[in-house]
């Protein structure tokens, strides 16, 4: 233990533009960080004191746990076993075991079917021989993803139909798999709940979400969905983050699929990030407590902040050499630009983003 709690000094579990943007919000509250990273160049470590070590190092965690109160993530790809190690020793928000769950896309797809929650089709997939039963029960298109350690579109594969999976499953590794149906949806959107030590919940609006790539490009709130989907949405993601005894912030990735669609058949989840989410930085300008700031508040066991928006925006990810057109977002009226610190701009890579902001319509019901 580092310090009482009322101030506590939080370990975050990654060093990346979250850990960043997260030290960045716990500031002004007088909260005090510590990041761990396996990279001596981790962003977050600009200015966050770090200690650099391997997830996996028992020297290198047992020097972060005598430092800090509480300890979060900025990446969920953290082993499940040094969360739980770590456990023993410090507070961990959120626990090892929704840390493992969100790790793992079997192990949520199966806690979200026991929820009643819909998902788009799937099957697990541990062995080749599994392959052709799964395809005839699933169907094309469908897509294989790797159970662990996917992010970003990576560790998938697309089968169309007529397409080999069997050469699908070895693009991906011939690794343990769902086969998962593709899904027509009319647009993606996310739910951002934040949830404290006492079961407290505030949702920030649900994004409109575009991706191209398996990368996410931009988030736009006011979504334009129905009021009662979107009430849905929250409803889901509430579920899930009580039934993980959740804290903090958790973002819930979900298909919308369209009007024409019955009421309970039109969302359906795809997958959660047990952190605060990038489709969630729009919430540093638009909202009065950012994702981040809630974020802090629930593992530091603060009162939760208002999640209101009190603005429309668009947030528009910088990926890779986008990012060097810097000086022409930096000289846009009303553009809020955010640039991590990364040196090398390698294509794929999040350098920053660029928050507008616009006046609040009324949301359309
Ligand atoms: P994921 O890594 O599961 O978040 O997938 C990245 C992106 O791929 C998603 O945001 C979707 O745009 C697309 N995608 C993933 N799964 C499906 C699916 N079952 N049907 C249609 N698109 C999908």
């Amino acid at each position: 233990m580092a310090s009482g709690m009322t101030h506590p000094k939080v370990g975050i579990l990654g060093g990346g533009q979250l850990a960043r943007m997260l030290a960045l919000s716990g500031a002004p509250l007088g909260l005090r960080f510590l990041v761990m990273d396996n990279v001596t160049d981790a962003c977050a470590g600009q200015f966050a004191p770090m200690v650099v070590g391997d997830y996996r190092d028992e020297a290198a965690l047992t020097e972060f746990a005598s430092k800090v109160d509480v300890a979060t993530f900025d990446f969920e790809n953290v082993p499940a076993e040094s969360a739980h190690w770590l456990s023993d020793r410090v507070t961990v928000f959120p626990n090892p075991r929704a840390l493992a769950i969100a790790q793992d896309r079997l192990a949520e797809k199966t806690l979200f079917v026991e929820l009643g929650i819909p998902v788009p089709p799937f099957a697990a997939i541990d062995t080749r021989e599994q392959l052709g039963a799964a395809l005839d029960r699933i169907g094309t298109p469908c897509i294989l993803k790797t159970r662990r350690l996917g992010y970003d579109g990576k560790g998938q594969a697309s089968v169309a139909p007529g397409e080999d999976v069997a050469a699908a499953w070895e693009r991906i590794g011939a690794l343990p798999a769902i086969l998962e149906g593709r899904i027509a949806f009319a647009l993606e959107l996310s739910a951002l709940v934040v949830r404290g030590p006492a079961g407290e919940l505030a949702f920030y609006d649900c994004p409109h979400n575009t991706h191209a790539d398996g990368i996410l490009r931009r988030s736009v709130v006011p979504s334009g969905l129905p009021e009662a989907d979107l009430a849905r949405a929250r409803d889901i993601a509430g579920t899930i983050a009580a039934a993980l005894d959740y804290v903090g912030v958790l973002a819930v990735e979900m298909f919308y699929l369209g009007t024409e669609a019955a009421p309970e058949d039109r969302l359906m989840v795809n997958e959660i990030a047990p952190r605060v989410h990038n489709s969630g930085h729009w919430t540093i300008e638009a909202c009065a407590i950012s994702q981040f700031e809630n974020h802090m508040r629930a593992v530091a066991g603060w009162p939760l902040g208002s999640a209101e928006r009190h603005s429309d925006a668009e947030m528009v990810n910088l990926i890779g050499k986008e990012a060097l057109d810097w000086p022409r977002l930096a000289a846009e009226p009303g553009a809020c630009l955010h640039l991590y610190g990364k040196r090398d701009a390698r294509p794929g890579r999040k350098m920053g983003h660029v928050t507008r902001l616009f006046a609040k319509t009324a949301d359309r019901v």
